[in-house]
């Protein structure tokens, strides 16, 4: 049981609320006058629940939740400062945090001093050192000159095991530094040299210019690997950086699009030729993290993909089969169904920009700075993309042909969010193979894919957790447990959210909403959730661990070590329970509310208001339609006709 939930296990509402307002009992609910509105007449509009500890104003106010929320109004305070004062009275002690987050800031910045110190060493030598000769010379060979040094910092580490070690020492840097920036090795023995030695030097920085990294190319042929990277420090994580964004994030945004490669040494040349919203990957598989970042600045993200790679359509399968590919070092990663689902998610439009057979970026920026343009310019759409690469040298008149290309296009097409556009790929491909639209349409609706098989409602219910099957079980328990099952799901996995409202809309049903849930901490850290999804710097629950207050941070780690009840499930199914949960969540929250409501009409017919009788009666209308459309929803079968939004498979971009 987590603290609060303990504190509302200890403290009757009744007790807390009626220090405050004068409450009369009426069956099992208790109504006064709401202590946070100024009244007219003296109908009581605020209720008390006993049994579930809640409250809520139909006045004025329209709000309520659980004693944490009373408190917090009512003495204008934070969730901690009620927290504190119910701990006191409940008699439940708050256990301190420890802060450790000053040493480490404290620590970063001193990262970002050796490593700028690093930059600044590696530089001077490129410009300066015999040794780098050529290195120089690699450079002009790429078409880089003096420009691009300055601009990117660039340099070389000399062919030597421990002259950057030497050096940075001299410079007051101890070995515990070097280490935590990732400039040293540590061989068997304890003896110390350079990470990086006869190596072109690429410094890596943030968003904000500040350093995290390196990135050294090989100079000689036979020198493995080619690019090697920082080892992932506190600072330096390949797949959480976009390289040159510190340069690209105001062209992008006064262009309001970013152009993506594969290569750091591509977004030099890019930079240098003018083309300053250009920005990598860092040579991994793009990750929603990375995708976050640029989001930030554009809304339009172009990735230049190779077209041998990307265009083959061996690749094009595989890469949603054989998901090791896309880890290996220095090659882009390219899933379309992930692309599609996070253009919705993100509120991005995401294309796809082809090169010519074979080149990299540079050698089409070097060729023919024009073509670069048109290409950019004649960017596709993710799915028109895959369209154009499946039915490439495939022959469209024939009819199993024809089945072939629409079984693999249909999937990435029903990934798309937006109905319209749907639609429209829908008719893009029935012109293509010269098919009536209305047999995709259909095919598309029965589902490509085998479908899941149906199961009753009940039993894909989430087992509850084994502290609650020990515990009698009370209404409160088993309406935390729906909460804290469906919230952890998400907090968890943020994708769940998008997925969640997804099917609510497709079902007729509002998105989920803090109304949902009963709980104070809960509804916080949902309200928070929302943020974590808006912003793009960092991950959900990195945002979420900064930005919530210290009291609710262990009901997150709560949150996030919940287990995962569904797991175990494939992914299809997993889906449904988490839905299936999510409907009888959203069950609860509306049988509350109709209860509140039909309380209120009888009250306020036994007042003989009738305007007041009016609005409740509405009210009662309204919920009871939404309650109706969720027990449609989870009628047997239902479920599996709403658009889950899942296919099955890693996230990874
Ligand atoms: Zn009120």
């Amino acid at each position: 049981m987590s603290v609060t939930e303990e504190i509302k296990a200890r403290i009757d509402a009744v007790d807390i609320i009626s220090q405050t307002v004068k409450l009369r009992r009426s069956g099992r609910t208790y109504t006064g006058l709401c202590p946070f509105h100024a009244h007219k007449n003296f109908t009581p509009s605020f209720v008390v629940w006993a049994d579930t500890g809640t409250w809520r104003c139909f006045g004025q106010c329209n709000e309520g939740g659980d004693i944490f929320k009373f408190v917090m109004k009512r003495d204008g305070l934070d969730f901690s400062g009620a927290l504190q004062q119910l701990a006191v009275l409940a008699g439940v002690e708050l256990k301190p945090r420890t802060r450790d987050q000053v040493e480490q800031d404290d620590n970063l910045s001193r990262q970002r001093d050796v490593l700028q110190s690093a930059a600044v060493y590696y530089n001077h030598l490129l410009l300066n050192a015999g040794q780098a000769e050529h290195a120089r010379q690699h450079l002009a060979g790429r078409g880089l000159g003096g420009t691009a040094v300055e601009m990117f910092e660039l340099g070389y580490s000399l062919d030597s095991w421990d002259a950057g070690l030497k050096y940075l020492q001299s410079k007051g840097y101890t070995l515990d530094d070097l280490r935590g920036a990732g400039l040293i090795i540590e061989k068997e023995g304890g003896k110390l040299f350079d990470r990086f030695r006869d190596r072109l030097m690429i410094p890596v920085r943030d968003e904000l210019g500040r350093m995290t990294g390196f990135q050294a190319r090989a100079l000689k042929p036979d020198a493995l690997p080619k690019f090697m990277n920082s080892p992932t420090t506190a600072l330096f994580d390949k797949g959480r950086t976009v390289f040159g964004l510190h340069l690209a994030r105001k062209p992008m945004r006064e262009l309001n699009e970013a152009i993506v490669v594969e290569g750091n040494l591509d977004v030099i040349a890019a930079h240098q030729a003018g083309f300053s919203n250009v920005v990598s990957s860092q040579g991994t598989a793009l990750t929603e993290h990375q995708l976050r970042l640029i989001k930030k600045h554009a809304k339009r993200i172009l990735l230049a993909l190779d077209a041998d790679e990307a265009g083959d359509k061996a690749t094009l399968r595989g890469l949603s089969v054989a998901r090791e590919a896309l880890e290996r070092e220095g090659e882009v990663g390219f899933d379309p169904h992930g692309l599609i689902k996070q253009e919705a998610r993100l509120g991005v439009d995401i294309r796809v920009m082809t090169l010519p057979d074979g080149e990299d970026p540079d050698d089409v920026i070097n060729r023919d700075p024009d073509e670069w343009r048109k290409r950019a310019a004649e960017a596709e759409p993710v799915v028109a993309y895959v369209m154009r690469v499946i039915s490439r040298d495939k022959d469209l008149e024939d009819a199993k042909v024809k089945v072939e290309v629409a079984n693999a296009v249909i999937p990435y097409i029903e990934d798309v969010s937006d109905a319209i556009e749907r639609d429209a790929y829908r008719q893009k491909l029935a012109r293509l193979l010269k098919v009536d639209v209305g047999v995709l349409a259909k095919r598309q609706a029965s589902g490509v894919r085998r479908p899941e098989p149906v199961r009753r409602p009940e039993a894909t219910t989430p087992s509850q957790p084994a502290a609650d099957v020990r515990r009698p079980t009370s209404r409160k328990a088993e309406a935390t447990s729906l909460e804290t099952h469906v919230l952890g799901a998400i907090v968890r996995e943020p994708d769940n959210l998008y997925k969640i409202d997804r099917a609510l809309k497709d079902l007729g049903l509002g998105k989920l909403s803090n109304d949902d849930f009963a709980a104070t901490d809960l509804q916080l850290v949902f309200d928070q959730l929302a943020g974590a999804q808006a912003q793009v710097e960092v991950e959900p629950v990195a945002y979420l661990r900064t930005h919530l207050a210290e009291p609710l941070q262990p009901v997150l780690e709560a949150l996030t070590r919940a287990p995962v009840e569904i797991a175990g499930a494939r992914a299809g199914k997993a889906e449904e329970a988490l839905l299936n949960a999510t409907l009888r969540l959203r069950r609860q929250a509306l049988n509350v509310r109709c209860n509140e409501a039909r309380f209120l009409l009888e009250a306020a017919r036994e007042e003989g208001d009738a305007v007041l009788a009016e609005r409740y009666t509405q009210e009662v209308v309204e919920r009871t339609g939404e309650l109706a459309r969720v027990d449609r929803a989870l009628a047997p079968g239902a479920l599996n006709r709403a658009r889950l939004g899942v296919t099955p498979g890693p996230r990874r971009v």
